[in-house]
């Protein structure tokens, strides 16, 4: 790579409009957005559905432990 092709690649870096990353999948996308394509904005919504569902199976087992510890104590106190 010569020099002046060397200046005009850091030149390009600089002219690089102001944007950001989708959130999926990282690829380049304009500034105020947060996914690339519907797909990747799908990808990520069926994520937080999931993790939400985990999160209540979590609180409905540690419930049922509760419920269950209490039932157990007052039968055997
Ligand atoms: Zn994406």
């Amino acid at each position: 790579m010569s020099l002046s092709e060397k200046k005009r690649k850091v030149k390009e870096a600089v002219l690089i409009p102001p944007h950001t990353h989708c959130k999926v999948c990282g690829k380049a996308i304009p500034e105020g957005q947060i996914y690339c394509s519907k797909e990747c904005r799908e990808k990520d919504l069926n994520r937080s559905k999931r993790d939400k569902r985990t999160m209540w199976i979590f609180y409905g087992v540690f419930m049922a432990i509760l419920v269950v510890m209490l039932i157990v104590a007052y039968t055997f106190k």
